[in-house]
């Protein structure tokens, strides 16, 4: 009899949760010091009263770079917090929109994904 052995559970296992686990603990201490960095950079640019006009527009332009760049870190910063909620809640592994399990493969490769890969198509085409 194959029921109530534990064979067949589709949930994650274990041990490959904890992979994942460090993995996503690596990233988010990883994007906070990235996160934090480029802050401390666009403050001090802000503050210096001896720039003169061509430097203060690289500066700004550099600015916003740095902002760009932190945007997208936050954003996967916010994924990979998503992810270990997830983890804490026993749903890690599931796509937050169909709640089909995400294939290995993509949480190899991204570990904080939130959507499996026909969802995460149908996202960025606009569809849902
Ligand atoms: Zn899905």
């Amino acid at each position: 009899m194959a029921f109530g052995c534990g064979i067949g559970n589709s949930m994650i296992d274990k041990k490959r949760q904890d992979v994942y686990k460090k993995r996503l603990l690596g990233k988010q201490e990883e994007l906070r010091g990235m996160v934090s960095r480029t802050e401390l950079d666009g403050r001090s640019a802000d503050d210096d009263p001896t720039q003169d006009p061509a430097d203060k527009a690289a500066s700004s332009y550099n600015k916003e770079f740095l902002f760009s760049q932190s945007n997208s870190d936050r954003s996967t910063l916010a994924d990979v917090q998503d992810a270990l909620d997830r983890m804490n809640e026993g749903t890690y592994g599931e796509c937050v929109l169909c709640g089909e399990e995400m294939s290995p493969k993509r949480l190899e490769a991204v570990p904080w994904a939130r959507h499996c890969i026909p969802c995460q198509e149908k996202q960025e085409e606009g569809l849902v």
